[in-house]
């Protein structure tokens, strides 16, 4: 099956889907400034791969290196704004309440501040602390002391951010909503994935064997190609607003 490339097809099928669900990737942030992972890696961190920073194993191997990682990507995502598909999503759903499902891979809270509500994250929030180690009693999240990364200073527990890690589970009811979302719409929008990571990418795959139009904007080729009904070459915030915005 050939894809085809028609924003105004894709259009029409957004306005007859009942049921919307739309999946977003690092790319979905990148003209907020917030790199994507396919991106090189600046500065100090050019010769690490995310995939080797972003493991539980690297981060009891070298806390503080991880550490520093992330305070560096929390610094520059807290200095961001959404962009103009952020918007344009948060609006649609303000426009048609209960009629579009928000999956994203992302941590950086771009589309809850774009006002979109609901929306599954995947990957969790990487502005949140939570402990490495099951919390014991003298575990206060709020009284670690602080450090790189911080940590508990009676048992020595450490502080992590609160993203999904390659290789840990994703958290399980988040999981189930998305997947419910993508067997159940009639529409899927995958904006600006590689559509490498699993069980994520996977979510294009449920939606396509239930039924669903699939549609991806993403101004390079994806993983996930093979499964689109619709290819439309374009970034996130040029594709999205000229496609939601008259809906
Ligand atoms: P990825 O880095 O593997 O791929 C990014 C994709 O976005 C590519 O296919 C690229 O062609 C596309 N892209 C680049 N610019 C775009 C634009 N302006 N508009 C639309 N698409 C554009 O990202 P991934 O597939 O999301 O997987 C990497 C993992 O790392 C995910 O878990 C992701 O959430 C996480 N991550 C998150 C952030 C964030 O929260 N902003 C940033 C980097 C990585």
């Amino acid at each position: 099956m050939t894809a085809i490339t028609d924003i105004a097809a894709v259009g029409a099928w957004l306005r007859d889907a009942r049921a919307i669900a739309v999946l977003s990737g690092a790319g979905m942030s990148a003209e907020s400034g917030v790199p994507t992972f396919r991106d090189a890696q600046t500065g100090l961190w050019a010769k690490f791969r995310p995939e080797e920073l972003a493991t539980e194993a690297a981060f009891r191997a070298d806390p503080r290196r991880v550490w520093d990682w992330y305070a560096s990507r929390r610094e520059m995502m807290k200095d961001v704004h959404p962009n103009a598909g952020h918007h344009a999503i948060a609006a649609f759903q303000q426009r048609h309440p209960g009629r579009l499902t928000l999956i994203t891979q992302n941590v950086d809270g771009l589309h809850q501040r774009a006002g979109s509500i609901g929306t599954l994250c995947l990957h969790g929030d990487i502005f949140a602390d939570r402990w490495l180690d099951t919390p014991r009693n003298c575990c206060h999240i709020d009284h670690a002391v602080a450090g790189h990364p911080p940590y508990c200073d009676r048992c020595g527990n450490l502080v992590r951010p609160g993203v999904v890690w390659f290789g840990e589970p994703l958290p399980y009811a988040t999981l189930e909503a998305a997947q419910q979302a993508a067997r159940t719409c009639e529409l899927m929008l995958v904006v600006g994935t590689a559509g490498a990571v699993y069980p994520a990418a996977g979510l294009a795959q449920v939606a396509r064997q239930a039924g669903a139009r699939v549609a991806i904007i993403n101004p390079a080729a994806s993983d996930l190609d093979d499964v689109a009904h619709a290819l439309l070459s374009g970034t996130a915030a040029s594709v999205l607003p000229a496609l939601l915005a008259g809906v």
